[in-house]
């Protein structure tokens, strides 16, 4: 109830969410009852989460934040939410997002702009600006966003809370609207390292139906809480930490610069050895990026054809109904998407783009691996600014493209990263936090949580 109350008051300012269950008293009882019974209720019972609105829930709509998926209703569950309610959890509503995920400030909903809880001028980063807000908000308690190129881990970094996105193939995509297949992964959100692990294990491992999940033993992700002085025992002894150079270049905020140099001695304190590593290919990250992630949406996009699902336009021939049913549905981003990627697709710029950038993509994981080889984790900022205004590059693609580049070279080497608060700069009423990434080596998942939950 406390939850709900709190919604219901901040909600009309935030928009964080889409739709918002009217059941979840109900499902609560039906919870209380059972515990009075003495039945088990599973980990997760009454746990209220957010549900990104890319990912299907068949008791809501789901619309991935697009006209096209207006009113959209799908059959079943994804394994991620499915997985959840089997341990107990409720889902409180679905949040708000940039069109299919493509975006950095949930500013692309078709619905509904977000505010950022610490300034409602600014936005809360995308595209899971909603499930980010509602758990800054305390709306829900934790929520599960999507992360093709940062969009669990910058929102996190704005919105001052936990955000995780595990190794491409620990979570089934089974039920997440895809955008770039080869890229996409469901993360999580908390208030806490230990929460955002919890609920990470709840919703791993090997789905049947979601071809690239892994079949790997999923560990207990619940960092252990330790009660001695922290840094006089310094718990991480022998920790190899290396702060990547590329990323405290020119064009990162001062003050995230020096928020980062803080974690960075935080962790010394704690034991770690902190050494600066260089990504060489790291700045090539970004266009290779926006080739692969563009190209695979323009093919995955083209479902939306107005027959199969959603919106439907009138019109007396085929061929019409397919144009006018997608130049009706789509907003602008996801068209200028779908025409970058059908172009470098192309017969003749194929190799001149796509091949190319599949070649960097190689090189990246290339010299992720050199890096993690040296180092049992990798840090840098998680976004070159903290949060900015509503509007500010609302009209200037590139500029909000450029805001990626921390973190899109992990989901092109498929790594997992934890973004945690780390400090603040001083803008808006209250300050803005800033938060800090940390990288791992594939499906070490577990040292993350245990170096973010000691951390903070
Ligand atoms: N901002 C990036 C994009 O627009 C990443 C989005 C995401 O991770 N879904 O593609």
């Amino acid at each position: 109830e406390s939850y709900l109350t709190r919604l219901r008051l901040t909600e009309p300012q935030l928009k964080c969410f889409l739709h918002i269950s009217d059941n979840v008293l109900k499902q609560a009882q039906e919870l209380d009852d059972k515990i009075n019974k003495g039945e088990d209720v599973g980990p997760l019972a009454g746990v209220l989460v957010g549900v990104k609105d890319n990912i299907c829930t068949s008791d809501m709509p789901s619309t991935g934040g697009s006209r096209i998926l207006e009113n959209y209703r799908a059959p079943y569950d994804a394994t991620a939410v499915r997985r959840m309610k089997e341990k107990g959890a409720i889902v409180v509503g679905k949040t708000n997002l940039d069109e299919f995920g493509m975006g950095s400030t949930t500013e692309g909903s078709a619905f509904q702009v977000t505010s950022n809880p610490w300034d409602v001028s600014r936005v809360p980063g995308g595209s899971s600006g909603g499930s980010a807000a509602a758990v800054s908000a305390r709306q829900c308690v934790v929520s599960l966003g999507s992360d093709t190129g940062g969009s669990v881990r910058q929102p996190a970094s704005f919105c001052g809370v936990v955000g995780l996105k595990p190794t491409y193939g620990r979570v089934s995509r089974f039920g997440l609207m895809a955008y770039a297949s080869s890229l996409d992964v469901i993360g999580c959100f908390g208030t806490s390292v230990a929460d955002t692990g919890i609920l990470l294990h709840a919703i791993s491992g090997h789905d049947r139906y979601d071809a690239t999940s892994s079949i790997r033993e999923v560990p207990n992700f619940t960092p252990q809480f330790t009660s001695a002085n922290l840094v006089e025992s310094r718990p991480l002894k022998g920790l190899r930490v290396g702060i990547i150079r590329e990323t405290l270049d020119d064009g990162v905020d001062n003050g995230v610069k020096s928020a980062i140099s803080c974690a960075a001695s935080h962790l010394e304190e704690l034991g770690c050895t902190v050494t600066e590593v260089s990504l060489p290919s790291f700045s090539l990250g970004l266009p290779a990026y926006y080739i692969l992630a563009s190209s695979e949406s323009s093919s995955n996009l083209s479902r939306y054809d107005g027959v199969r699902y959603g919106k439907q336009a009138v019109a007396d021939e085929l061929n019409m109904l397919y144009g006018d049913s997608r130049a009706q549905g789509f907003g602008p981003e996801v068209k200028m998407r779908i025409l970058m990627g059908t172009y470098a697709l192309s017969a003749g710029y194929y190799d001149a783009y796509y091949k190319r950038a599949q070649q960097v993509r190689t090189l990246i994981q290339k010299s992720f691996k050199a890096a993690l080889d040296a180092n049992d984790i990798l840090i840098s900022p998680a976004a070159p600014s903290a949060a900015y205004k509503i509007g500010e590059k609302k009209n200037d693609p590139l500029a909000m493209y450029a805001g990626d580049i921390m973190t899109v070279n992990v989901n092109l080497a498929g790594l997992p990263a934890l973004v945690l608060p780390c400090g603040f700069v001083e803008e808006g009423p209250a300050g803005l936090p800033v938060g800090v990434q940390m990288i791992g080596a594939a499906f070490d998942e577990a040292t993350l949580l245990k170096v973010g939950h000691i951390f903070e």
